[in-house]
């Protein structure tokens, strides 16, 4: 897969005939604006040309009469030391510590998320509950063989009823397809090693660990932000640029990139006015979609290629920001809404953010977000229809009465989610298979790269951008922000154009991209002992109780009390059918369930990886033979 890295990039700043030219970074989102930035500390002057009349893009912070509004709240949270460097450089004292309280509503309940089980069990009551374990154990010993889906995937590790409850409406809101078509890759990527025997260890050791010992992302309990919000960071850092010689342009839409034997030339933006401005440079560096991108280049790439560019699909988003006469509402910086009568997906409380995201402290700001579809009947509602759709849910939901409602205002923002659909791989291949001839041009952040990734990725696109225009060779498709890139930011990678160019790096991988062993390895699947174990216990001990009780219960006075039952005394040590056995059955049950389920499991994958040796060793033979037969896959 080829990527952007730079190529014939000259050695440093201060030995570059071309330095007058400055380079042309398109877009003044957290991308656009770290790579400006990073480039004026390398001594680089760059303009950043933006089509809005705000910086900080997706992480922009709006005002409405004093009451400052996020994109949703954007929580400043990475793994990466440099991104958190940049961070506290740019803003100091100003970024704050903040906690984290998230809930889930649904039906007028609120749970914990992430979710803890003796919680969730709790809100749903004595009978719903039944009906989750069972249909967890269902899914420990019956679980889907082939997780290819977001619905496989959850109902894999929560059961079919909790899938139902807390995973099914939010996320068929957010993305607007059923969760049976949306890619398990996504689950994993997002939920992460999270499952419900994970979240039982860490309701009662308080552990938020993996399976792998790695930090689960959606048990982060702490996070970093602006006093006035994520657009206080983007605003500060667009005056860093200016003040160290950069050009930070809004209201200067790209219109169409200039090219010629496979380098960008020049740039076209629509000024407010209407008239056109070409604005040359050296180097280019876009965050806009990557679709759009190909479609403004001039002349114009081939029809296979704007095919491609038109097939990338995006997910809109509304937001409803209300005013309430009221000090608190709630204690959570966000809320999900799962409840399915709402159209309402989630709720900040922007005050719980920071306090001074409000302007009067007597107050509270919401922002009620609706995820849709550019051209849906929400995105064309008139914003008076959209602040009376928040100001009825918000009462339908019970968090505040009509009367408390003083004023509201509506913000919508287009390809606020890049689209993971069946298309979205290979149209992203054609595209960059055909940009990655110009030299001088490089994708950078979410759109830009069509990832649907947070800040951290977007910005480190951009440093690595930056750092190839002055000479390093770093793959910015290959910026991933589970690992720290300290070291490497130190001693850029030196990574040779074909090799990346042949990389399999671009999105994350699905099934048919893994080596042949993991694939069988995953189409065999394991089973937990712990797992099996705990399930078989439980249903053994229930069993043994439920029986011996229906039976002390239901026998006439005067009558012996289970005879045939009582002869598992000779198994069961100190057994009777009484209602001190049914307990002592229960204990007794309860364990050897778990031993024989432990072993039965530890058999299973045993025979299993026998049994995936024994393929492999076969494939491996007949894929010899191929060869010796001149045969191709
Ligand atoms: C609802 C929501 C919640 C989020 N929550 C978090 C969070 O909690 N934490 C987190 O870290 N991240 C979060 N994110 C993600 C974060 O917003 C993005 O990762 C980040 O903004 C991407 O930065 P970017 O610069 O790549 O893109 P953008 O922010 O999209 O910036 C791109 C810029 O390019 C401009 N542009 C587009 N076309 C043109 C053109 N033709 N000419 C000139 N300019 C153009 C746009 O106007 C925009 O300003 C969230 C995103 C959303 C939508």
């Amino acid at each position: 897969m080829p990527n952007n890295q730079r190529k014939g990039a000259a050695e440093g700043p201060s030995d570059r005939p071309e330095d007058s030219e400055p380079c042309v970074v398109i877009g003044a989102g957290p991308a656009g604006l770290t790579a400006a930035y990073e480039l004026s500390k390398l001594g680089r002057r760059a303009v950043v040309l933006e089509a809005d009349d705000i910086v900080g893009g997706l992480a922009r912070t709006c005002e409405y009469k004093g009451y400052r509004f996020d994109v949703g709240g954007h929580r400043f949270f990475t793994k990466v030391s440099y991104v958190e460097e940049l961070w506290r450089e740019i803003l100091g004292d100003e970024l704050l510590v903040r906690p984290r309280l998230s809930r889930i509503h649904y039906r007028g309940k609120l749970f914990d998320y992430p979710l803890k089980p003796l919680n969730a069990l709790r809100g749903l009551g004595v009978v719903e509950s039944v009906f989750v374990v069972l249909s967890y154990l269902r899914a420990l010993v019956l679980p889907f063989r082939r997780e290819s889906t977001f619905e496989h995937w959850v109902r894999n590790r929560f059961g079919k009823r909790l899938f139902e409850v807390f995973f099914k409406t939010y996320t068929e809101k957010v993305w607007g397809i059923p969760c049976s078509e949306i890619g398990a890759e996504w689950a994993s990527q997002r939920i992460k090693d999270l499952d419900l025997v994970v979240a039982l260890r860490n309701a009662l050791l308080g552990a938020a660990r993996s399976k792998d010992g790695e930090v689960v992302t959606s048990l982060i309990e702490e996070f970093l932000y602006p006093r006035h919000g994520p657009g206080q960071m983007w605003t500060r850092c667009a005056s860093l640029v200016e003040k160290a010689g950069g050009d930070v342009r809004l209201e200067s839409p790209v219109v169409r990139l200039h090219h010629r034997e496979g380098r960008i030339v020049d740039v076209v933006v629509r000024r407010p006015d209407g008239t056109e401005e070409t604005v040359s440079g050296e180097q280019f560096l876009s965050s806009m979609p990557i679709g759009e991108l190909a479609l403004k280049l001039d002349p114009p790439p081939p029809e296979e290629v704007r095919k491609a560019a038109r097939t990338l699909r995006y997910r809109d988003f509304i937001t409803v920001a209300l005013i309430v006469d009221r000090d608190e509402l709630f204690t959570d910086n966000w809320i999900y809404i799962h409840s399915p009568t709402v159209r309402v997906g989630r709720i900040q409380n922007y005050k719980n953010w920071s306090p001074d995201m409000v302007a009067d402290d007597t107050r509270t700001a919401l922002g009620l977000e609706y995820f849709v579809q550019e051209g849906d009947e929400l995105w064309t509602a008139p914003d008076e229809e959209l602040v009376a759709l928040g100001r009825r849910e918000i009462v339908e939901l019970g968090l505040a009465s009509e009367g408390e409602i003083t004023d509201g205002t509506v913000l919508r923002m287009k390809k606020a989610y890049p689209v993971y659909d069946g298309a979205y791989k290979s149209a992203l291949r054609t595209l960059c298979t055909w940009m990655y001839d110009f030299e001088n041009l490089q994708q950078i952040g979410r759109n830009g790269q069509h990832r649907y990734n947070n800040q951290d990725h977007a910005m480190m696109t951009g440093v690595l951008a930056a750092r190839n225009v002055v000479g390093a060779e770093h793959d910015i498709w290959a910026v991933n922000v589970e690992r720290d890139y300290h070291e490497q930011l130190r001693e850029p990678a030196q990574r040779p154009a074909a090799e990346a160019a042949a990389g399999e790096r671009l999105v994350p991988r699905r099934v048919g991209a893994l080596s042949l062993e993991r694939q069988l390895a995953r189409a065999f699947g394991r089973y937990d002992p712990l797992a099996l174990g705990g399930a078989l216990g439980i249903i053994a001990g229930a069993v043994l109780w439920l029986a011996t009780a229906l039976i002390v219960v239901f026998t006439p006075q005067g009558q012996p009390v289970g005879p045939n039952l009582s002869l598992l005394g000779n198994y069961f040590l100190g057994y009777s059918a009484s209602w001190g056995g049914a307990f002592v059955g229960l204990a007794e049950a309860a364990v050897g369930g778990f031993v024989g389920g432990w072993l039965l499991a530890q058999v299973i994958n045993r025979l299993t990886a026998a049994e995936l040796r024994r393929l492999l060793r076969r494939i491996e033979r007949r894929s010899a033979l191929g060869v010796l037969e001149g045969e191709h896959a």
